[in-house]
């Protein structure tokens, strides 16, 4: 019987894990579920996160140390980094015209948004905020009473324990001076850098800066490092490999735990979650689909050309199944680099330094996600934006992508600093925080998805793309290999 290729097992044991999920929920067992399926889901994540933040760091260096010299380096860094601006602000542009034409927040009915825009004038007043669009309903004596009950509600919504505990996160983020993202990102020690997850810019700085020193040594004594750090690459990819063969039944356990948080002991909960954020879920996911289906095959095939459409999805396809299931792209990394290099043939001097740099700092499904939500929000509150501030969120969300951490629900958190950056309350994420997780799942594959895109770019640029169409994308992750 021949055997059925990674990324389809991968996808089976996914959409096993809904229904699993589903009909746990429907049969009352989602606590045996949560206790004795969902924790492999974690365990999966776990080994991901522990191959991905050494892989950064040694990834890093082997290549900047494989580039050779700093002049190249500089040159590659350069265009690599516009490379990803670009994307993210094209991507910033889709999300706004998307929602600006569809208004998802307009098709919510009338008297809610009025409701929602009386909350907000009182937020605002509260806040000594000026309100840009000159509209006020609370001078018109007819809407007091609604006021006066919209008031609570609105304190309410901010007493919400669990937006609270995401506010404060934010509020650190935006309480400090304008440099301190610089200052941020050299660690004063190491190791504590590599101990936290958030810090992954922090882990990429040390890395360029051991590597870029590594350089002006001399070949005599770079070279045995140069050699160590190589076979230490390796052995963290074989060990993506080992953890790639049980991916299908780790995807399982990983989506039955999800789901079935979700829908605890009532099905029909996960459906009415939807059925109220359905045309803005919808506007995201269009323009999630739009990057991934149109805007990145149509830069493959202006600037590398040698990819078929299907054949880019095929290669990239257990890449992008991991970033849906796990919502991390730090934790895909290393599955990211796999495909990238193995796949789509792109040379191992680029995916090792561009790759790592596009998992921290490359968010384009995010910073698309940010743009939608943060109109829809408007529009839900009757708020009109002007252009100054449709501008300042193309700015606001670019910086806040890039300051993402690469994990699951960071750009749910970082959207707070969006929402301040135009005068509107951050309390809102709590409005669409119940379809965050699926989307998170959706905006993490159209990231990772860049990063590759991006990469495959800079790889053909240099000469060093060689794609092989008859390559079996499964190869990538062969254990008995060697
Ligand atoms: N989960 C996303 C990622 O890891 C970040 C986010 O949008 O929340 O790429």
């Amino acid at each position: 019987m021949k055997k059925i290729a990674l990324h389809w097992q991968i996808i089976i044991g996914l959409i096993l894990g809904i229904i699993w999920a589903l009909l746990s929920s429907q049969l009352g067992w989602s606590e045996f579920t949560i206790n004795w399926i969902a924790p492999f889901g974690t365990i999966f994540i776990n080994l991901l996160k522990l191959i991905a933040v050494p892989l950064v760091l040694f990834s890093i260096i082997n290549g900047v140390a494989n580039i050779g010299d700093p002049s190249s380096l500089g040159r590659m860094g350069g265009k690599t980094l516009l490379a990803y601006l670009l994307t993210t602000v094209l991507a910033v542009t889709v999300g706004l015209v998307l929602v600006n034409l569809i208004k998802p927040g307009k098709l919510v009915d009338e008297d809610s948004r009025i409701d929602n825009r009386i909350g907000y004038e009182v937020w605002a007043a509260s806040q000594n905020l000026q309100i840009k669009d000159g509209i006020h309903y609370l001078q018109d004596p007819e809407f007091m009473d609604r006021a006066k009950r919209i008031t609570d509600f609105s304190k309410g919504e901010l007493n919400d324990a669990a937006i609270n505990d995401k506010m404060t996160t934010a509020n650190q983020a935006e309480e400090s001076g304008p440099l301190q993202p610089l200052v941020d990102m050299v660690p004063e020690n190491f190791f504590q850098a590599l101990g936290d997850n958030g810090l992954m810019l922090q882990v990429i700085f040390f890395a360029l800066f051991f590597g870029i020193s590594l350089l002006f040594i001399p070949s005599e004594k770079s070279a045995p490092i140069t050699k160590a750090v190589d076979s230490i690459m390796e052995i963290f990819l074989k060990m993506v490999d080992i953890v790639m063969r049980a991916a299908p039944f780790f995807v399982f356990a990983l989506l039955a735990g999800v789901v079935g948080k979700m829908a605890g002991n009532d099905v029909g909960k996960v459906l009415e979650i939807f059925k109220g954020l359905s045309w803005y879920s919808l506007t995201v996911v269009i323009g999630l689909g739009l990057m991934i289906f149109v805007i990145y095959p149509l830069i493959f095939k202006i600037f590398v050309r040698a990819v078929s459409y299907f054949g880019f999805f095929r290669a990239m396809g257990p890449a992008q199944m991991l970033a849906f299931s796990t919502s991390s792209s730090a934790a895909t990394l290393p599955v990211t680099m796999e495909c990238v290099e193995d796949n789509l043939g792109v040379d191992k001097k680029i995916t090792s330094f561009v790759l790592p740099i596009g998992a921290t700092v490359n968010m384009d499904g995010t910073c698309l996600y940010q743009a939608v939500a943060v109109v829809f929000l408007a529009q839900l509150h009757m708020i009109d934006l002007t252009i100054g501030q449709q501008l300042t969120i193309v700015l606001t969300a670019t910086l806040a992508s890039i300051g993402s951490a690469a994990v699951p629900s960071a750009g749910l958190v970082m959207l707070i600093i969006v929402l301040q950056s135009v005068g509107l309350n951050p309390a809102w994420i709590g409005i669409i925080l119940p379809v965050d997780r699926i989307l998170d799942m959706m905006r993490t594959v159209v990231n990772v998805t860049g990063d590759a895109t991006v990469s495959s770019v800079i790889a053909k640029g240099e000469g060093l793309f060689n794609y092989n169409e008859k390559k079996d994308p499964d190869k990538a992750f062969d254990v008995e290999e060697n």
